[in-house]
């Protein structure tokens, strides 16, 4: 099956009870047992539930995997996976990955004996020079937020089989539909299915799918032992998004790249960042790993004042961290998403404080891209 097919036909659809042709919600806990040890395969819902076993079914299926879990959250998945470290065990991370990843390794897991050192996963020599002999695995996100640096997964892959490493990928930003790092060398893909998966704005979930047996039951132990599970009803939703997935998704990198286009022809803006573009340093790579760019942009707009004018004046967009929905929203990363990290540390990173992000919604582009016209020349 094709991945447009997959994405409505995957995991497990409808009640065989019934006939319902999707997945009811189980609102149950607990499960009665036959007789002792006698039961369906269900026996407590943080164990098992069949509205999360459909949605766990369904990602791993789209990501090529043997396994996949289903959890509160994007950081509630990230955080199981980490579980599988041990005190004095160190993770080599990307420099840029998401904030709540950033903190919870140096704020949680650090205390609790596992160190991380941050590099540029882009530069192969970096990674390499981090690895240590307590190194056990490699966490990626690519493209990266805000600046959609591309991180060869292909390559860092095989740099992690040399040092028998894991690799770890948070596919956040592509999905499924574009991006496949099992498929390019990984062992554990990592999602927020509140973006993108989700696409509506309406759930928060994390996803985790791996390709070998083992693993899998290792991340399920933990999973049952953490108990960081999605509910029913969070995970009916995402199973609902997931079947439109592909039209979303196709027309958020339509949408992104008219809109990455226009932007790069004003004279007005310092730098466009979009891997689609043909000039983004990561193009290349962009284009051999995946099938798409995504609909995630960054722009410099010169100084932020100039950022603060332009997303108070613009209409369609709306205001607000996240990204991955059917509606555009609009972000000033130095003063939200990446308020947290130290002036010095940013502008090494090139998060300046003109910078703005979008990320590119469903709408019709003819009115984003004359929202963008307006707040522009008006700033
Ligand atoms: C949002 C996000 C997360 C965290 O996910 P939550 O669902 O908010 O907990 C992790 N990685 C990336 C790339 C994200 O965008």
């Amino acid at each position: 099956m094709r991945m447009k097919t997959r994405l409505v036909h995957g995991g497990i659809t409808g009640d065989p009870h019934t006939g319902a042709v999707t997945v009811p919600v189980y609102l149950t806990s607990t499960y009665k047992q036959e007789g002792v040890g006698h039961h369906k395969g269900y026996e407590y819902s943080r164990t098992g539930n069949p509205t999360r076993a459909a949605l766990e079914a369904l990602i791993a299926d789209l990501e090529g995997g043997v396994r996949g879990f289903a959890f509160a959250s994007g950081m509630a998945a990230f955080s199981t996976v980490m579980m599988l470290f041990n005190q004095g065990d160190h993770v080599v991370v990307g420099d840029d990955v998401y904030g709540g990843t950033y903190r919870v390794l140096t704020k949680v897991f650090a205390r609790l004996g596992l160190d991380a050192t941050f590099v540029d996963t882009r530069d192969l020599d970096a990674v390499r020079a981090a690895i240590r002999p307590s190194t056990k695995a490699v966490v990626i996100e690519t493209p990266s937020n805000p600046l959609l640096k591309v991180t060869d997964i292909a390559a860092v892959a095989r740099l992690c089989r040399e040092h028998g490493l894991l690799l770890i990928v948070d596919n956040t930003f592509m999905t499924p539909y574009w991006q496949n790092p099992l498929a390019l060398g990984a062992d554990i893909v990592v999602h927020s299915a509140t973006k993108y998966l989700g696409g509506h704005s309406d759930v928060v979930a994390g996803l985790v799918v791996v390709k070998d047996p083992e693993l899998g039951e290792r991340l399920h132990f933990l999973q049952n032992s953490v108990g960081g599970v999605l509910g029913p009803h969070d995970a009916y939703l995402l199973i609902r998004g997931i079947r439109t997935l592909g039209l979303r998704m196709e027309a958020h990198e339509a949408n992104a790249a008219a809109v990455a286009r226009f932007l790069a022809e004003r004279g007005d803006i310092r730098a466009v960042y979009y891997p689609g573009l043909s000039t983004h340093p990561g193009h290349d790579v962009a284009k051999r790993q995946a099938r798409g760019f995504g609909g995630m942009i960054s722009f410099d707009v010169g100084d932020g004042a100039r950022a603060e004018r332009v997303v108070r004046r613009v209409r369609l967009f709306t205001l607000a961290e996240s990204l991955g929905a059917v509606e555009s929203l609009i972000s000033i990363p130095a003063r939200m998403t990446h308020a947290s990290i130290p002036p010095e540390r940013r502008a090494e990173l090139g998060i300046t404080d003109g910078l703005i992000r979008i990320s590119v919604g469903v709408e019709d582009v003819a009115d984003l891209i004359e929202d963008l016209e307006q707040a522009l020349a008006g700033a």
